[in-house]
């Protein structure tokens, strides 16, 4: 008999954030193909992808549209580059329907491959700016603990992930972590306007260590994904934006999970009326049908590097690349087309954030939030209310009991996330919302047998 695939699996394939060893005899579960909201695996299983993919899947699997302009391309011009003084329709198409789409003083766009170059070419492009502006000793970036920002070296370095740190060894230099605005896990013994307010004190006191002449930029995402679908408490982002503009600092809001209708807006960054000099973004921007990236550019830092900069001798061999262009501009055509931002803001988020919060009266649960399309439960012990021995992996074990179920989860910590594609539907919501409620239930019956 020729070996499984879980085996061939096994024995030649390094997965990202995979504890490999611990794969087991079973091997990691084969995804054989997918439609609309629904993956389905080699053993014949169909599950609920609650996570869009990895938050990216945001027109839902199967869509023709995107396999047809992909296909289109490919014939037209499967590949061109974009350096010295070349370009190609899909690139100034989507350049322009980005810029189109976001905050009204963005209007340039660099594309890159993902979301980790993306933010790598951010940090070269803060350097540049300030250096540019006769100012090179700003070099300090502002990050967040438990941020993601990426897994190349600067991604790594820019979040705030504590096993990314003691994994990857020194990361680049002058990058520093302030707390999370987590309510739920750090701040419950304050109000969380206070709470929000108090963690928008720590960057300013920060900025005070390092020097208010010293500090280029602080980066965060509108709403924490990957740390935990940390929704901010409202007093957070303003106080943040005071605090920014006190001592010149350049804001960038990192937009690969947020953008792209996740929370009910084109961007985070409208949603909480945060006018960022620097938006990365990657992920939705073509619904994760093929890899591409980029960095929008307000007017402020694109004007210095276009007036004073020269060659900003910075590039990837697939920035811009025609069919990945060609397909993120008729998912974005699409999701024009299909109002799919606005049925998130006005429907579907509000449905979700009632269904969903109804899963707080589960003993397990000490906090069902939502914004948009994204949703978090923190799991508690419910013999005590608080949080769970780490040891124990409580969130692993409801992610497992849930894959199992017929739910795709996520579970950081003990708190378990969904990020449902953009298209789901009232009925599919329900769906999902009652087998979370069957994943909660058997954690619970296996925790007390
Ligand atoms: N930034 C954020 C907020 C992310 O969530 C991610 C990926 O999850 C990245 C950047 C990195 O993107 P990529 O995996 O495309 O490199």
């Amino acid at each position: 008999m020729p070996p499984s695939l879980p085996a061939l699996d096994r024995a030649h394939h390094l997965h990202p954030f995979t504890d490999f060893k611990a794969l087991g005899e079973e091997g990691s579960r084969v995804i054989t193909h997918a439609e609309g909201v629904y993956i389905h695996d080699a053993e014949g299983h169909r599950l609920l992808d609650g996570m869009a993919g990895l938050w990216c899947v945001n027109l839902g699997y199967g869509r023709r549209e995107l396999v047809d302009a992909a296909a289109e391309q490919m014939l037209q011009l499967p590949y061109y580059n974009t350096f010295f003084k070349t370009t190609h329709p899909p690139a100034v198409g989507l350049a322009e329907k980005l810029c189109r789409l976001a905050p009204a003083h963005m209007n340039h766009v660099f594309f890159t491959g993902s979301g980790s170059e993306a933010n790598d070419t951010v940090l070269r492009m803060v350097r540049r700016y300030w250096a540019l502006r006769g100012k090179p000793w700003k070099q300090w970036v502002i990050g967040r603990e438990n941020g993601y920002h990426g897994s190349t070296l600067a991604g790594m370095s820019l979040g705030g992930m504590a096993l990314m740190h003691e994994q990857g060894g020194p990361g680049v230099p002058c990058i520093t972590h302030v707390r999370q605005p987590y309510w739920f896990g750090e701040g419950r013994d304050q109000s969380p306007e206070a709470f929000g307010h108090a963690c928008a004190a720590a960057i300013e006191e920060r900025i005070l260590a390092l020097g208010e002449e010293n500090v280029a930029a602080f980066i965060a995402e509108p709403v924490q994904g990957a740390g935990g679908a940390i929704m901010p408490p409202a007093s957070y982002w303003p106080a943040v934006k005071a605090v920014l503009a006190r001592y010149d600092i350049l804001l960038v809001v990192d937009e690969v999970i947020c953008g792209f209708g996740r929370l009910g807006e084109w961007f985070g960054s409208v949603l909480y009326d945060l006018a960022p000099d620097l938006m990365p973004i990657a992920k939705g921007l073509s619904s994760g049908y093929l890899p591409i990236g980029g960095v929008l550019v307000g007017d402020r830092v694109a004007d210095t590097l276009i007036e004073e900069g020269g060659e900003f001798f910075h590039g990837f061999t697939y920035s811009g690349h025609p069919v990945c262009a060609a397909v993120a501009l008729r998912n974005l055509e699409i999701m024009e087309e299909e109002g799919v931002v606005e049925r998130v803001r006005d429907d579907l988020g509000p449905y979700l954030a009632r269904r969903w919060s109804e899963l707080a009266d589960h003993p397990l649960v000490g906090e069902a939030r939502s914004l948009g399309l994204m949703g978090a439960l923190e799991l508690v012990d419910p013999t005590t209310g608080g949080r769970f021995d780490r040891a124990l992996a409580v969130g692993t074990l409801c992610r497992d009991i849930s894959f199992a179920c017929g739910l795709v989860m996520r579970s950081v910590g003990d708190t378990m996330i969904i990020s449902p594609p953009l298209v789901i539907t009232h009925e599919q919501i329900d769906e999902l919302v009652s087998l979370a409620r069957e994943a909660l239930d058997e954690t619970a019956r296996r925790l007390s047998g």
